[in-house]
Formats: C-alpha cells, structure tokens, sequence
C-alpha cells in the first residue's frame, strides 16, 4: 500500500489543465486535424507545420514535458510516432522523417503539453528542427 500510495502522490499527471490548448483539443473545445486517436493518445496536424504532413503526438493525460511523463506514456507517444512516420512515408511519400520533443522552454518547448514532432522529410534540405 505505501508504494502505490506513493506512487500516487508521485503521479504527475494532472486533469485538464484550464489554458492548456492541447487539453482543449483533446476535450473538443479546439478544432484540430486529427490523423490518429486512441484511449490514450491523440494525433493532430501542426497548425504551423514545419513541414507536409507535420504531427503532434500528444498524450491525453496532461503531462508537463517528457522528462515528466512516466515511461510507460513516453513509450506509447513514440511508438505512435514510428506509426506515423511510416505513414507519412507510404501516404506522403516522404524520404524520412524527423522525430523530436522539446522539453522545457530553453529547449524551445512553447506548448507545455507533453507532445512529439513527427515531420516528413522530402529532400536534403536546410530545415533544422
Ligand atoms: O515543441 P513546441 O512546444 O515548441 O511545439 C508546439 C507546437 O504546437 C508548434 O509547432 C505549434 O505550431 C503547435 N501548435 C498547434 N496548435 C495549436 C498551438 C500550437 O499545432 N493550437
């Protein structure tokens, strides 16, 4: 009992987090263009895409950054981006793709929402992310 009570007290996951747009498009609240959704996980083209086909794989549970998701959230999040990095290869024909998560805004994260980059790449170009 005290482990999982402490595992409790330790969970880092909060509810819906008021002004967290990302909780507000996974309660419907926002519109957003949704390319997968399961229980735990919502995916939603970038509305600034860095990229064709650029998507952000968010888990439904509001986790602040990947450093505080539990790993077992953090493995659904990128095995759902390896899912849509092979899509956008078949559907896309795209070459490649960058899979990436800032963390912290020193990291230029801007959406404190849990969430991974998922961008097809087409050519060699100069795009860094
Ligand atoms: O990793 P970072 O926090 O910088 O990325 C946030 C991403 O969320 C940006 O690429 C931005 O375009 C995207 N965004 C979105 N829909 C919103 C707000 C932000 O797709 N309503």
């Amino acid at each position: 009992v005290a482990s999982s009570l402490g595992a409790l007290l330790n969970e880092k996951a909060v509810g819906p987090v008021e002004d967290c747009v990302f909780c507000k498009i996974i309660k419907g609240e926002l519109p957003a263009r949704v390319v997968y959704e399961d229980e735990d996980i919502i995916a939603f083209l970038d509305i600034n895409p860095a990229a064709p086909g650029h998507t952000l794989v968010v888990p439904k549970k509001h986790y602040k950054n990947i450093l505080d998701a539990p790993d077992e959230v953090v493995s659904k999040v990128f095995l759902v981006a390896k899912k849509i990095g092979k899509a956008a290869i078949e559907a896309l024909d795209a070459k490649g793709v960058n899979v990436i998560t800032n963390a912290e805004p020193v990291a230029g994260q801007i959406v404190m929402h849990f969430h991974v980059h998922v961008i097809p790449r087409f050519k060699e170009d100069e795009l860094k992310f």
